[in-house]
């Protein structure tokens, strides 16, 4: 068997703790042309597979054209670890507690998978199949993942609940909307930490459209989007600690998106 291995911040625990184990790795390192962060004219980004979490927090180009990853960035594990670990090999890696997965989903980012049989595109919404599960194929390089254009009006932001910061979330969401006039023309609630998988809470969202904010539609749609959760119970909270918190969380990033300062 044979695996990827990128910034080794996920596959090396994995390899060093015996969970896992592969006849060769191939390591990445070398491909400098993935090394690259494309914004072309149309606001689409595309991030190759060699883009670690630090360059990609550290850019202003990045920044300016997905505020989302952006606000994710400060919360992918620490200062250390963002220095190796790649944003493409978060996504690759698929841990349902991550942050840049619930960023894909939300964004609508697409997956491009290469292998000696060709190129093809994956979308978000088929590309997370499970625990730790994609719809890679194993002799498929995730070579970049393209985030669409951030359109005028939108707004997103990433929260979450850890023990410590830096921290795998117990909960976290991945929040963007957009309003066009006075009301909410999009929504994207891309929960982590709360299934096998991102999840998006589609009643919330459809609840949302063509609604002008206001603290209570987002009271609303929080109770909505919790009720129709079902996470698990572990050794880092319970089930209910889970949903309540979802609700909680809903609450405060759809205000950060949408309200004035103070207004919830
Ligand atoms: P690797 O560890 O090299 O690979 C991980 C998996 O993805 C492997 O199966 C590998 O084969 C596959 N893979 C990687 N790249 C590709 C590719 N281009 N194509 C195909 N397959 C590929 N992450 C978070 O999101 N949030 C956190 O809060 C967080 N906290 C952490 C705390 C600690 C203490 C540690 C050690 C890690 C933490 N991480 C966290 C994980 C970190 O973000 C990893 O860097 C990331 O999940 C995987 O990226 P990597 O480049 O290190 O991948």
């Amino acid at each position: 068997s044979i695996k990827v291995l990128a910034g080794g911040q996920s596959l090396l625990p994995l390899l060093a703790l015996r969970l896992t184990q592969f006849d060769h790795l191939v390591d990445i390192a070398g491909l400098s042309d993935l090394d690259r962060i494309d914004v072309d004219a149309g606001g689409t980004v595309t991030v190759g597979a060699r883009v670690t979490h630090l360059t990609a927090e550290r850019s202003a180009d990045l920044a300016e054209a997905n505020p989302l990853i952006a606000s994710a960035m400060p919360h992918v594990g620490h200062r250390a670890i963002r220095t190796r670990g790649t944003l493409a090999g978060s996504i690759a890696h698929a841990d349902p507690a991550a942050e840049l997965p619930a960023v894909a989903l939300a964004t609508g980012a697409t997956m491009i998978a290469r292998s000696v049989g060709g190129t093809r595109e994956i979308a978000a919404d088929d590309f997370f199949e499970g625990y730790l599960q994609t719809a890679l194929r194993a002799d498929e390089l995730l070579v970049a993942v393209r985030f669409p254009p951030w359109l005028v009006g939108s707004s997103g932001t990433v929260v979450e609940i850890s023990r410590r910061h830096g921290d795998f979330a117990m909960v976290g969401l991945a929040c963007l909307i957009r309003i066009d006039g006075s009301t909410i023309a999009d929504a994207a609630l891309a929960y982590f930490g709360v299934a096998d998988t991102p999840v998006r809470a589609v009643e919330a969202e459809q609840l949302l459209i063509a609604e002008p904010p206001s603290a209570e539609l987002f009271e609303h749609a929080a109770t909505i989007a919790s009720a129709h959760l079902e996470p698990p119970a572990d050794l880092h909270a319970s089930a209910n600690y889970r949903t309540h918190t979802a609700g909680v969380l809903t609450r405060r990033a759809l205000a950060q998106c949408a309200l004035p300062a103070g207004a919830a």
